[in-house]
């Protein structure tokens, strides 16, 4: 990337919950807005969904990547939105390059796009969509460890003004969440592994968040797949073991999906 003098951008982590979260204004979507409003303006953003979970590492590649819809049955406001950030070759290019021997493959046909992982967050993060937008998928068919190392490599951006943006949720399991919105009784094993979570996060131990399945139990019922849990290790990997991390947000949504965010401090 050229070389102009950027601000070290920090390396976040969003609990995004429900894609509603796209449309309201309530105590998570606000404390995005809060973190967009608090940081200088990225360059671009590296984003890692949830909802890209594939057999490949791969990176949207368009100049102009595609809003992308992916839920069923919503209310047709919620196919309307629309997030027209720009991609970023330069940054497809440097990825590349960090990634090496790892071979990215690089959606130039604008197959995917970005998904709602992405835009339900940045709508609010950065509303003006100005700012260009690169996803990376989250490979389906490698180890936990993988992601961390991933997320590693990805450190040396943050120097270039790339925002790394994990996107995801600690504990999600679709088929145990309670139909109320804000249900105030939350699962006693998502408060359990989310407060795992919590502790292995302030003490920097990357290792035992990798090793989450020792939890027994616990995890198989609040990481019943872990395409929602990965994302979190990107930006732990971004940050690195040295540097805290501050929690900006915790708490639950349907009783079970911990909603904890965090950036580096
Ligand atoms: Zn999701």
């Amino acid at each position: 990337m050229p070389e102009t003098i950027q601000p070290r951008m920090p390396a976040v982590f969003i609990g995004h919950g429900t894609p509603f979260n796209a449309l309201n204004d309530n105590q998570f979507t606000r404390t995005w807005r809060e973190f967009g409003r608090s940081i200088p303006k990225p360059k671009a953003i590296l984003a890692v969904s949830a909802h890209w979970y594939i057999g490949a590492t791969a990176a949207t590649a368009s100049p102009a990547p595609k809003t992308v819809h992916d839920f069923n049955g919503f209310p047709r406001e919620m196919y309307e939105i629309d997030y027209p950030a720009p991609g970023s070759p330069e940054l497809v290019r440097a990825l590349q390059e960090l990634v090496r021997p790892t071979w990215l493959g690089l959606d130039t046909a604008d197959q995917w796009g970005l998904d709602h992982g992405t835009w339900s967050v940045l709508t609010h993060m950065f509303p003006e969509a100005d700012v260009p937008v690169v996803q990376l998928s989250v490979d389906a068919t490698q180890p936990v460890s993988y992601h961390l190392d991933l997320g590693r490599r990805l450190a040396p951006l943050r120097d270039e003004g790339v925002l790394v943006l994990g996107s995801g949720n600690i504990v999600h399991n679709l088929g145990r969440l309670s139909p109320r919105e804000e249900d105030p009784h939350v699962m006693d094993w998502a408060l359990a592994f989310d407060a795992f979570a919590k502790e292995k996060l302030e003490q920097g131990d990357h290792r035992a968040l990798v090793d989450y399945e020792k939890q027994g139990h616990t995890a198989r019922l609040a990481v019943p797949t872990n395409d929602h849990y990965l994302p979190m290790l990107y930006t732990l990997g971004a940050l690195g073991e040295k540097e805290g991390v501050r929690f900006t947000h915790e708490s639950f949504q349907h009783g079970s999906i911990s909603m904890r965010c965090f950036e580096g401090v």
